[in-house]
């Protein structure tokens, strides 16, 4: 007879926890996890997979408009939101139904329930009261919107929320300029809503490089997006119509909307957890501090994903869930890599980078060589349309190596997948250079920069 109930008890089935689970039981431990929404976590439930089908619908208007510079009359063409959100929760409730088969498959007992911690070793679930021992813990419960606190927030909404608007806005304010706030902003501009994006600097994704965030603005302002930068608002004020008045503080005319988004930053999800009774403190960010293992500082308790805070992304939180279980009941230590972790930003048009930006790579290794290329994607050239799309090469001076890509134009997502492998595996300008283009692509462009 073992100690303990379980091997492992996860708290949280999102992208980490569901993997730990799997890879820890095929390894042979008991598993067991608790889930207090839905299976899946944010990025199937609410994040990366509900928001892509968004984006792809809203495209349509893209491609539906320049339709008839290729021959194509197109009459009658109408958009129907109820019929695409309930079409995006289908297919969510298709993978929560998946992810939950992952698990039975697995022979991973579930409770669908809140677990609080009680102790090193012990977890309890709060409706049914029932307490749970486990040899080790796992803590995967992700992040969480923060909604500042102002009059009227109560009329606001995040990122949870839009997935289910009754119907589509014709006005939507939203606060923030990180991904999410401009993937939304570029969603509900293409589906024919007035954006306004209200923010409290005037940068927007702070972490990309300066050249690729310029060209958004650009374009999207000529799409129609407004943006009050330096500003935020006092106070929301609902309208007898049901309309929204937001009062800016930047002392500009006040904003009517009908949904004001809010997307200023997501929080480590650590509320009323019981850390605090195993000895674990959060860090500045609220975040749970972690090592390279995601050992916390009870011994027997770990945490992945968001909730640690070091890169919140899907696959992040998935190679760290995968290590974990790898490591604690595999026996084979895996450290997972954070160097040229490929990201994207699903805006219109999107980007996508991998490597440092040119400021980082002249702040740190100084000496860089930097290579663009500014060029019209062939699919606009009919278009009245003048968007441009830009890539970036930042280079090491004294090695050759290439540091960074950066790109900004139609599909630049799906063509850095592949061009990051380059990066992570230390290929050289030489090696772009020595590969001949494929064309008439957009992609060519990264190995004709001269
Ligand atoms: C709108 C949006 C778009 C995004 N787009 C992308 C994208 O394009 N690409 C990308 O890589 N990432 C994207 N992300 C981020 C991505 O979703 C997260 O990085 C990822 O889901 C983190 O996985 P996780 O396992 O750490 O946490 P989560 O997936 O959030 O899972 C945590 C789970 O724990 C549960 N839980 C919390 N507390 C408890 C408790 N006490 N008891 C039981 N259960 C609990 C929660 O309900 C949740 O299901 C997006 C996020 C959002 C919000």
């Amino acid at each position: 007879m073992t100690q303990y109930d379980y091997d492992l008890f996860v708290i949280g089935a999102g992208s980490g926890g569901v993997r730990a689970s799997r890879i820890a039981a095929g390894h042979g431990a008991r598993v067991a996890i608790a889930e207090e929404f839905r299976v899946g976590g944010t990025c199937v439930i609410r994040g990366c997979v509900p928001k892509k089908l968004l984006v792809y619908a809203s495209q349509f208007a893209d491609d539906l408009s320049h339709a008839a510079d290729y021959g194509w009359t197109i009459d009658g063409a109408r958009f129907d939101w109820p019929t695409l959100r309930d079409a995006v929760a289908r297919d969510v409730d298709r993978l929560n139904a998946a992810y939950t088969r992952t698990l039975e498959t697995n022979r991973v007992a579930q409770f669908l329930d809140r677990a609080e911690i009680t102790g090193p070793n012990s977890v309890q679930l709060k409706s049914s009261g029932q307490t749970i021992t486990a040899g080790a813990i796992l803590v995967a419960t992700g992040a969480w919107p923060v909604m500042p606190d102002f009059p009227g927030a109560e009329h606001c909404i995040t990122s949870n929320e839009v997935f289910h608007l009754e119907s589509l806005p014709q006005r939507v304010v939203i606060a923030g300029a990180g991904y999410i706030a401009l993937e939304f902003a570029g969603i509900f501009n293409a589906l024919g809503s007035a954006v306004t994006v209200v923010n409290r600097s005037d940068t927007i994704l702070r972490s990309y490089d300066i050249d690729l965030r310029e060209r958004l603005l650009a374009i999207t302002r000529a799409r129609g997006i407004t943006y009050r930068f330096d500003a935020s608002f006092d106070r929301i004020d609902r309208q007898p119509d049901g309309s929204l008045v937001l009062h800016p503080n930047d002392g500009q005319v006040p904003v009517t909307a009908d949904v004001v988004l809010v997307a200023t930053g997501r929080r480590a999800k650590t509320e009323g957890l019981g850390l605090e009774r195993v000895g674990i403190e959060l860090g500045l960010r609220g975040e749970i501090p972690v090592d390279g293992e995601g050992r916390t500082a009870c011994p027997s308790i770990f945490a992945v994903g968001d909730v640690t805070d070091r890169v919140q992304l899907t696959p992040v939180a998935i190679r760290e869930g995968h290590a974990f279980a790898d490591g604690q009941f595999g026996g084979r230590r895996t450290a997972v890599s954070y160097e040229a972790i490929p990201s994207a930003v699903f805006s219109q048009p999107p980007l996508a980078a991998v490597g440092m930006t040119e400021a980082e790579a002249r702040e740190k290794i100084g000496d860089v060589r930097v290579f663009t290329s500014d060029f019209r994607p062939m699919k606009n050239i009919f278009s009245e349309r003048i968007e441009r799309g830009y890539y970036k090469l930042v280079v090491d001076a004294a090695t050759d190596r290439v540091l960074g890509i950066h790109m900004i134009g139609p599909d630049a997502p799906e063509i850095l997948q592949a061009a990051a492998i380059a990066v992570k595996a230390g290929l050289t300008k030489a090696d772009f250079d020595a590969t001949v283009a494929l064309h008439p692509s957009m992609a060519e462009e990264l190995v004709l920069m001269r």
